[in-house]
């Protein structure tokens, strides 16, 4: 039997870190959680290892040949659960009637279409995927508003800012008397890397970040600070803070991880571990606490906290983000899409690290911002931008 407050759940990109964590928080509280939906683009092994422990009620993956691959393995196990592929299916999982609740941690553009639907149809949207935001703010925020959407961010720096922002907070920061969003970054694996020997470093060392465990994107993108980047878009959209107060602090222990800075000077912060069971469990609960599996933080055998300025030199996609943020229109759909397909290309080691910024800068250059209006121009302005940036790598 199900009780009246029990939430019923999608988790886009279910076999992600992200997703991986979600599902560990929701496992520690049956009388609350109930998995509706998992999906994840190609891995049947970790899906089937899911579903036998949630029991959703739908599947879905990328293609079709792998649907029917997890479907015939489902029937050998005697386990009943649709089995779905595809785009579409993506959205249909996230608005669907049954659904209160989407984490949507899909990693990329392939994330937007599914995160929008899930606004569209009024969810409670737990946003993990930056990347939609980034992409196309404005329609997003705009769907959230007129689907009568909750929008919770999971981002531990964003999720961070919710929680030291008023709890009425309706997006004006002057009215509520926030003067600064103090966005921490941990500064990424190279920190304290010369930028002559950023030139030969290797996706495993781009991928093991000192604090954080995460999916190859992101941990690139926290090497490059691309990550800070998009995080300082997504607060824009999020909080309706303009760029000049929202200040990047790097914060090497990333114990804090984010600040408001009102105009009494009080400066208020969330701490703890960094793991992101605690934004998740965050967001799930809202406005209620529930236990995150999170060890309590320990400030003695941590002892101290460091803080540094952010350098734009060695990290040029700082720097990049914030230029395309106040280009607005197609710029930030135009800086991921080409940060997308040079991570990618590091990462199948075709460019090397300091081409990713040189990339990105090349193809905002080349597709000066245009105003944007529909989705269909979000997507085209990524179309072109992947493929000028492809060219550039194959040439
Ligand atoms: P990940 O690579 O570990 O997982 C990505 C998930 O998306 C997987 O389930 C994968 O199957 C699915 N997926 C990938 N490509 C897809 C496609 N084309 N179509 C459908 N599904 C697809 O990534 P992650 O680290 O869990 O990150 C997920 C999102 O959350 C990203 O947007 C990332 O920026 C954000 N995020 C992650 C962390 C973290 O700690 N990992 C923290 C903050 C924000
Ligand atoms: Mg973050």
């Amino acid at each position: 039997m199900t009780t009246p407050n029990m939430q019923s759940i999608t988790v886009l990109g279910s076999t992600g870190s992200i997703g991986v964590s979600t599902l560990d928080v929701v496992a520690r509280h049956p009388d609350r959680y109930r998995v509706f939906a998992l999906t994840a683009h190609r891995q049947v092994e970790t899906l089937l290892a899911q579903i036998r422990l949630h029991r959703p009620r739908v599947a879905v993956l990328g293609c079709a040949e792998d649907a029917s691959r997890l479907q015939k393995l489902l029937r050998t196990e005697g386990l009943s659960c649709d089995v779905l592929s595809g785009p579409e299916a993506l959205e249909s999982v996230a608005s669907a009637s049954e659904v209160d609740t989407v984490m949507a941690a899909i990693v990329g553009a392939a994330g937007l279409k599914p995160a929008l639907a899930a606004a569209r149809a009024g969810k409670r949207v737990l946003l993990a995927n930056k990347e939609a935001l980034v992409m196309s703010g404005e329609l997003f925020m705009e769907a959230v508003r007129q689907g009568g959407a909750t929008l919770l961010p999971i981002d531990s720096e964003h999720n961070a800012i919710f929680q030291a922002l008023p709890l009425n907070y309706a997006g004006d920061p002057s009215g509520a008397g926030v003067s600064r969003i103090l966005l921490t970054a941990s500064g990424g694996p190279f920190r304290t890397l010369e930028r002559s020997a950023l030139a030969h470093v290797t996706p495993e060392q781009a991928c093991s970040h000192p604090n954080w465990v995460m999916g190859r994107k992101i941990s690139v993108d926290s090497a490059t600070m691309m990550n800070k980047g998009l995080e300082v878009i997504e607060a824009y959209w999020l909080f309706d803070a303009a760029p000049e107060l929202i200040q990047v602090v790097v914060h090497p222990q990333s114990v804090i991880h984010s600040m408001v800075q009102y105009v009494d000077g009080s400066v208020i912060a969330q701490l703890g571990n960094p793991d992101m069971r605690t934004p998740i469990a965050h967001a799930l609960a809202f406005p209620e606490r529930v236990d995150s599996g999170v060890a309590p933080l320990d400030l003695f055998s941590i002892g101290k906290l460091e803080f540094e300025e952010p350098d734009f030199e060695r990290f040029p996609c700082l720097g990049l983000a914030y230029r395309a943020l106040r280009s607005g229109g197609t710029a930030p759909a135009v800086m991921n899409a080409a940060n997308e397909e040079a991570v990618s290309a590091f990462l199948d080691r075709s460019i090397d690290f300091l081409r990713i910024s040189g990339l990105i800068d090349a193809a905002l250059e080349q597709f000066p911002a245009t105003a944007v209006s529909s989705l269909d121009e979000v997507l085209a302005a990524d179309a072109s931008a992947r493929a000028f940036v492809r060219k550039l790598i194959a040439a």
